[in-house]
């Protein structure tokens, strides 16, 4: 009988805590149909290493993926494509309702609310008070690298097939500017975050994905 008792003991508080933690971990998603998911991930793993977070990072294609996210990573790609499949896979709303959004390049592109040389047809998610112009630095053989220096320290940035940032309101944060251009900027209204980049972190520099962290943690 002792052997018994001791295994409904240990076995039963164990199980619940295992459960909580699972539920109450805050999970970060990284919109997983093309462009640098991996890297993202990863860069997203390390990131909340260095700001000694328990974060769990997912990768998202569907309506489930997306339930109960704290954020959400959108990779650079083709604006265009993302948004057709995100459409298919019906994520528009839900993915509105995603309280902090980290976009890069075509993620940007789908976080603002005018967009220049749209494709016909082509929509974006409207939540971010910037315009963009896609492909404004021009074709893919005019992608470029430089070093750049940001609100979160200097850091080597890749840049392909870009879009420009060419308008922001008010109440959006320039993070960043190469050559006289905002090529890093956020938005903070009613409890909500947004973080938008023209150029590629996620092959370069974790800082980005650190201070997104600290954004959806608020610290
Ligand atoms: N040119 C692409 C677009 O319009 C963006 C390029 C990128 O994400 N690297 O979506």
């Amino acid at each position: 009988m002792r052997w018994r008792d001791r295994r409904y003991r240990s076995w039963r508080p164990a199980s619940r805590s295992a459960e909580n933690n699972v539920a109450s971990r805050t999970r970060i998603g990284v919109l997983a149909y093309q462009g640098d998911v991996e890297e993202h991930l990863e860069a997203l793993r390390a990131a909340a290493k260095k700001i000694k977070k328990d974060v769990g990072v997912v990768p998202v294609r569907t309506k489930q993926d997306l339930a109960g996210l704290a954020g959400l990573i959108i990779p650079g790609g083709e604006s265009t494509t993302l948004y057709k499949l995100c459409r298919r896979e019906g994520l528009f709303e839900d993915m509105k309702r995603i309280p902090n959004i980290f976009g890069t390049c075509a993620g940007a592109i789908m976080l603002s609310k005018a967009v220049g040389n749209k494709m016909a047809g082509q929509e974006t998610l409207g939540l971010m008070d910037i315009e963009v112009e896609r492909n404004s630095y021009g074709r893919q053989s005019e992608s470029f690298e430089a070093d750049i220096e940001t609100a979160l320290g200097d850091m080597h940035a890749i840049f392909i097939r870009a879009p420009r940032i060419t308008k922001v309101a008010k109440d959006v944060k320039v993070l960043a500017e190469y050559d006289g251009e905002v090529i890093a900027c956020e938005q903070e209204s009613k409890g909500k975050y947004y973080l938008a980049l023209s150029f590629h972190p996620e092959l370069t520099t974790t800082l980005f994905h650190e201070h997104f962290l600290r954004r959806v943690y608020r610290v």
